[in-house]
């Protein structure tokens, strides 16, 4: 008998909007076994090698294959698969942007809604967690070799993951007090709760690899130490450093990069101030200027430390902003105001050196710029002031030049990237690169994607492939 298809997806349940504006407690609830199974099961099962989510996925996950068995109830079963390509799933299942990715070539979408294969995902995860289920541990052979591994964000923790299941000794240095890079210190709680993000560095600690917090390469060693010490060192160092408007009055008090404030929030936690001792700013009105993801967070993280009112101040259009869907809804439900089409163009203090106005210009939209979308053109004469207590900068990263400037061997791009070849491969031997450190700021799943390649390309470069005399820059950028 033909399998009856059920169209409407099962969605999650969330927490109430005017609710979850007081606590940092996760948004989305996550499936119960019942729903999961009932969602699995709207799934047609498209074979392994035709099915279009699995070529959406930059991890090439086996979709089908742990929805399947999610159908049987067999949890351990469903992580052993999704671990087959991604040792991050609790984390991807939250933060991935799956509309673009994997759900977006669903082939129920022609019948129906995609599958939520994401949030599938993350049951699998948060599932085995709850009953303490962790993946076999491979029995592989020791190489007999060391690999230093800088970073620990997603693009870090993948290529460890990976090596050292392939048989490598792996030490992981990263330069703050907890490992997991942006998972840990920038997305919030309430989109990502950090137990999972340590759930997932215990495995890779149960996996044999070496976590050394507090280290940061460049100072407490140097590139050249790691390289004496270690057969190879793959870089994956993110894009942390801030970008700010070169406008009058940026260096004043209560201006923040998105990056200090949502780690005093997340990782200094600073929203239980005094319990913890860093505090943040406090006041009635924030503005963030910025509309991808970043921007998302901070404002919704602004509004849970009591900010009344949160502006989101954005130069173009709402079909021009970054952030996903769903952050840009969730951001709406919960109080969040847009202004669109304007630009900051002066910040006034007062005679504390306190930003107390922020200085706003209207815009039109004018021609396409190179990335395709309408450039914003100021109105002359439409200046205006918004009173703020704090204003948050959240218009894109860079990456720390620290590592890189006293080694003249690594070359950066225009951007201050760092240029590897197809095989993540920098002009200094033995040194390879991932993540948004080669990127600039892209997303979780990409970055895995590169700590991957770069995995794979170190074992062959370990085994034996020679060194390329000149590094062809990869086309990724
Ligand atoms: P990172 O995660 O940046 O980790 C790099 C690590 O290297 C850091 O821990 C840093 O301390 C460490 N480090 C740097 N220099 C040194 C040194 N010299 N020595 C030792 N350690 C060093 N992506 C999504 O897919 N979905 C989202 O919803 C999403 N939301 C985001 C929200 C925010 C607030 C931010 C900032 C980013 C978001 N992103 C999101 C982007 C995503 O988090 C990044 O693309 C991803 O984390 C990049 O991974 P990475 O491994 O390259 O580097
Ligand atoms: Fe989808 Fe991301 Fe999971 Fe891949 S890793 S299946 S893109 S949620
Ligand atoms: Fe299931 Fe959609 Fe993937 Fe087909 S494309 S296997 S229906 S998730």
């Amino acid at each position: 008998m033909a399998k009856q298809i059920k169209k409407k997806r099962i969605n999650v349940p969330e927490q109430d909007p005017n609710a979850r504006i007081h606590n940092f407690n996760e948004v989305a609830l996550g499936y119960t076994w019942d729903l999961a199974v009932e969602e699995a099961s709207r799934c047609l099962q498209c074979p392994y090698n035709y099915a279009p989510c699995i070529k959406g996925c930059p991890v090439n996950v086996n979709i089908p294959g742990f929805i399947k068995k999610i159908l049987d109830r067999d949890i351990k079963g469903a992580l052993e698969v999704i671990h087959g390509t991604n040792s991050l799933p609790g984390i991807t299942g939250r933060v991935c942007p799956q509309e673009q990715q994997c759900e977006m070539n669903c082939v129920m979408g022609k019948l129906g809604d995609k599958i939520n294969i994401g949030k599938l995902e993350r049951f699998v995860a948060d599932e085995a967690r709850k009953q303490g289920i962790y993946p076999d541990i491979p029995q592989v052979e020791k190489k007999g070799k060391k690999v230093a591994i800088v970073g620990s964000g997603p693009s870090g923790l993948t290529a460890a993951s990976d090596l050292a299941k392939m048989g490598y000794d792996v030490y992981m240095f990263e330069a703050l007090h907890e490992a997991g890079g942006v998972l840990i210190y920038g997305i919030p709680e309430f989109r990502l709760p950090k137990d999972i993000v340590r759930y997932e560095v215990k495995f890779l600690k149960m996996l044999g690899v070496h976590v050394d917090t507090n280290v940061v390469v460049g100072k407490t060693y140097t590139l050249q130490e790691l390289l004496n010490e270690y057969d190879a060192v793959f870089l994956g160092t993110g894009a942390g450093t801030p970008k700010f408007l070169n406008i009058p009055g940026v260096n004043l008090n209560g201006i923040y990069s998105a990056n200090e404030f949502l780690t005093r929030i997340n990782l200094m936690k600073a929203y239980k101030f005094p319990e913890y001792d860093t505090p943040i700013k406090k006041g009635k009105t924030l503005a963030v200027i910025g509309a991808g993801n970043v921007a998302m967070d901070a404002a919704r993280s602004a509004l849970r430390v009591g900010y009344e009112e949160v502006y989101i101040i954005y130069r173009r259009t709402r079909e021009y902003m970054t952030a996903r869907e769903e952050e840009i809804h969730h951001a709406e439900q919960e109080g969040v105001r847009f202004m669109f089409l304007v630009s900051p163009v002066e910040f006034i203090g007062d005679e504390n050196g306190h930003v107390r106005v922020l200085k706003l210009i209207m815009n039109e939209l004018g021609e396409p710029d190179s990335s395709g979308r309408r450039r914003p053109k100021p109105i002359p004469g439409t200046e205006f002031g918004l009173e703020v207590d704090a204003v948050v900068f959240a218009i894109g990263q860079k990456p720390n030049k620290l590592l890189y400037q006293e080694v003249p061997e690594l070359k950066t791009t225009k951007w201050g990237t760092l240029i590897v070849d197809e095989k993540y491969r920098t002009p200094l031997k033995g040194v390879f690169a991932g993540g948004d450190a080669v990127r600039g700021e892209a997303t979780v799943v990409l970055a895995m994607g590169d700590g991957k390649k770069a995995a794979k390309a170190i074992d062959e470069y370990l085994s034996g492939e020679e060194w390329p005399a000149e590094i062809k820059p990869a086309s990724f950028w």
